[in-house]
């Protein structure tokens, strides 16, 4: 399957990395400011006590202290939670964001 570059550029640029956390942690605390944030529980492993899974909300970057897992975009947490390959993640965002 072929990426089309205008599929990347449109998730990229339409998705806002704080409205797509916000969507996808419900265990997020309510971000003040952007910047690297608490990211509530980490949906990548058995996560019983927050404080471990961080998010950027400016770039989408995530990261968990406690089972390693991390990425650079939304794009990346996409792949990895769902075991999608970056283009069925592509897809999957742009279907799921309408964009
Ligand atoms: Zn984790």
């Amino acid at each position: 399957m072929k990426t089309a570059p205008r599929l990347l550029q449109n998730v990229k640029g339409s998705i806002p990395p704080a409205d797509f956390y916000r969507a996808e942690l419900p265990t997020m605390p309510p971000p003040r400011g952007g910047g690297w944030r608490e990211g509530g529980l980490c949906p990548f492993h058995n996560d019983n006590h927050a404080g471990s899974f961080r998010v950027n909300l400016e770039t989408g970057g995530f990261k968990c202290f406690a089972c390693g897992a991390k990425g650079a975009d939304v794009i990346a947490f996409i792949q990895l939670r769902d075991g999608l390959s970056f283009p069925e993640a592509l897809r999957q965002l742009s279907d799921d964001w309408g964009v």
